[in-house]
């Protein structure tokens, strides 16, 4: 079909078709992952804008298989906003990333729609199912769910397939594009050491093909790259305050694209201050 909006990268292996679809930069260039099998479609995430997520429903439905579920990884709402054009497949989430909408969405919507408008849902719609750690099967795929705790968001799902040494990664990375730093936890600690602790354990991994939620699909470099991301800006938030800190971290690296991440980071790390 033809995009509009989106833009898709289609990679095969063996028999699996992996169609990462991409948002425009204002809806964060989030990556929503198509896993194609044999007869179905797994979808990870639906995007933040209702633009994109239509178009990435629309997108699946020219695929011309059914959609057998669709996993929302976490609770960012350029992961599960879009949910809204999947109500009529089986969500799945973490548990705790359930609890964690019914505690964000609220926020999440209040905050996106005084940016967005009409752009983005006005009332929370939610995950039906949860899904547990462990293997599990699709259309004769095997696939494994884990758990992330206190990383990127305080809980991250990431689906493996191993038989095509493949992580469905979302954002436990992210590729050449600003990772979002500004999640606190309950007692206001920043995400830098419980991310990069786990990221430490995903470094010796030797997956073929990782796809990240921000920037382009990659490979297992990605998590020493991410690590080395994340000791520097460490030293940037504990050393900038506000819009000082979106500067410095632009000179630090030139490289990685999308200062909008920043500006969000910035808004939740030093809101206190402002
Ligand atoms: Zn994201």
């Amino acid at each position: 079909m033809n995009l509009n909006l989106l833009t898709v990268q289609k990679i095969q292996r063996g028999a699996v078709v992996i169609h990462c679809c991409t948002s425009p930069d204002n809806g964060e260039r989030v990556n929503a992952q198509i896993v194609e099998t044999p007869n179905r479609l797994v979808v990870v995430d639906a995007m933040l804008l209702r633009a994109h997520a239509k178009e990435l429903r629309a997108y699946a439905d020219s695929l011309g298989k059914p959609i057998d579920r669709i996993f929302i990884t976490h609770a960012h709402p350029d992961h599960w906003f879009g949910i809204e054009f999947f109500q009529d497949v089986p969500s799945y989430a973490l548990a705790e990333t359930m609890g964690e909408l019914q505690f964000m969405a609220p926020i999440a919507i209040g905050f996106h729609r005084s940016n967005h408008g009409d752009g983005v849902i006005d009332k929370a719609i939610f995950p039906t199912n949860t899904i547990a750690e462990g293997p599990f099967e699709i259309d004769g795929i095997g696939f494994r769910a884990m758990k992330i705790t206190s990383a990127e968001d305080l809980f991250l799902l990431a689906l493996d397939i191993p038989s095509i040494q493949t992580l469905l990664a979302q954002d436990l990375v992210y590729n050449k594009v600003h990772l979002f730093v500004g999640q606190l936890d309950q007692k206001g600690g920043t995400c830098f050491d419980g991310w990069i602790a786990a990221l430490e354990t995903f470094k010796q991994t030797n997956y073929a093909l990782v796809l990240p939620g921000h920037g382009v699909p990659t490979d297992a470099s990605v998590f020493a790259e991410n690590i080395a991301y994340l000791n520097r800006m460490r030293e940037l938030v504990a050393a900038s305050s506000g819009q000082n800190f979106v500067e410095r971290a632009m000179a630090a690296f030139p490289d990685y694209e999308l200062r909008s991440m920043l500006d969000m980071s910035a808004f939740f790390l030093f809101k206190p201050q402002q």
